[in-house]
C-alpha cells in the first residue's frame, strides 16, 4: 500500500538531513508524498520542492509552530498553507527571535552546571536561524558531555530539568490562527504528548476545533495501535481530518525513519484526498 509521511524536519530547523537527503530516504521508503513540517521556518521548502520533482514526490508545504499550554507546549502542524504569506514570515520570524532569546541562558545554566559550551558553537550547528534544543543537545554529544540526545534532554534540557528555561510562545488558539490565515489547514501534531487523560483531549480538541483547528495527527511513530485507534475515533466524533507522520529528525531521534517511524507506521495515502479538499475551500 501507498505510504505518506506528513512530519519532517530537516538542516532547516532541527534536523540532521537537508530536505533533498530526506527526500532520498522517503524514496527508498516507497513514500509518494510527504511534508516538510520545520519548526518556525519555511525555508525548506523550495528545495523540497525541487528535489520532489526530480523523484516524483509530491511535497505539501508544511511548518510546526509550538504553543504555550499550561505548563507544557501543544505543536500545531500546519499544511497546504501559503509558505509565503506577507502575513505569516514575519509571525515565524518573531518565534526564531524568542528562540535566540531563550537558548543563550540556557547555554547560561549548563555553563553553571559546570558544562563548557558557548551559544557560537551552538548556533554553528543550525541551517538556519531557527535554533533549538537539539542543538545544543548536538554540542553535549559531541563534547562527549552526553551519549545521546535523550540523554541531553533527560538530564538536561527536557521540562522540569535543570537547565530548563521555556521560551515565549503563542497561545494555541495564535498558532492556529496564523496557519489559517495563511489558508492552511492547522493539526494538533503527537496528541499521545498531551499531558491530559482521553476526556480531557477530548474537550481540549473540542474547544481548538472552535478556535480553528482542522485535523488530529492519529497516525504517529510512537502511538501504540490503541493510540491510533481512540485519535481516529475522536477525529471521527469532533469531525476533525486524520494526518500522520514519522517525526522524523535524523541523528537526534535516531530510532525514527522516513515513512517507516519505529518499524510499523504506515500513513495511508488516501488521508490525502480529504486534505487537499479542505485546502482548496481554506
Ligand atoms: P525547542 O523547540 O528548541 O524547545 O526544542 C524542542 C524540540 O526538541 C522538539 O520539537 C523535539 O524535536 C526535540 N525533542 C524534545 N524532546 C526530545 C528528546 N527526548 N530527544 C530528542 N529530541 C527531543
Ligand atoms: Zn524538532
Ligand atoms: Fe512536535
Ligand atoms: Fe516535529
Amino acid at each position: 500500500m501507498p505510504r505518506i509521511d506528513l512530519h519532517l524536519h530537516t538542516t532547516y530547523s532541527d534536523g540532521s538531513l537537508p530536505p533533498a537527503e530526506v527526500l532520498l530516504l522517503a524514496q527508498k521508503a516507497g513514500v509518494s508524498a510527504l511534508a516538510i513540517t520545520d519548526h518556525d521556518i519555511v525555508d525548506g521548502i523550495p528545495e523540497a520542492i525541487e528535489a520532489g520533482r526530480r523523484l516524483g514526490i509530491e511535497i505539501i508545504p508544511g511548518i510546526e509552530i509550538s504553543s504555550r499550554y499550561r505548563e507544557t507546549e501543544l505543536h500545531i502542524l500546519g499544511y497546504f498553507l501559503d509558505w509565503q504569506d506577507p502575513l505569516l514570515l514575519p509571525r515565524l520570524a518573531r518565534l526564531r527571535v524568542g528562540r535566540h532569546v531563550r537558548n543563550p541562558r540556557i547555554v547560561e545554566k549548563l555553563n553553571d552546571l559546570g558544562l563548557a559550551l558557548t551559544y557560537e558553537e551552538v548556533k554553528a550547528r543550525a541551517g538556519s536561524d531557527s535554533v533549538g534544543r537539539p542543538h545544543i543537545a548536538r554540542v553535549l554529544m559531541e563534547k562527549g558531555y552526553v551519549q545521546s540526545a535523550k540523554e541531553a534532554f533527560d538530564r538536561y534540557l527536557g521540562e522540569d530539568k535543570p537547565a530548563y528555561v521555556p521560551r515565549e510562545l503563542p497561545e494555541p488558539v495564535e498558532a492556529i490562527a496564523w496557519i489559517r490565515e495563511a489558508r492552511g489547514l492547522p493539526v494538533l501534531a503527537h496528541p499521545t504528548w498531551v499531558k491530559e487523560s482521553a476526556e480531557g483531549l477530548f474537550k481540549l480538541c473540542e474547544k481548538l476545533k472552535g478556535e480553528g483547528l482542522m485535523g488530529i495527527e492519529a497516525h504517529y511513530s510512537t502511538h501504540k495501535p490503541q493510540q491510533t485507534a481512540d485519535y481516529l475515533n475522536l477525529a471521527q466524533r469532533l469531525d476533525l481530518l486524520v494526518t500522520g507522520g514519522s517525526d522524523f529528525h535524523g541523528l537526534t531521534k535516531p530510532d525514527i525513519e522516513v515513512g517507516l517511524g519505529r518499524g510499523g507506521l504506515q500513513v495511508p495515502e488516501k488521508l490525502l484526498e480529504p486534505l487537499r479538499k479542505a485546502a482548496a475551500v481554506s
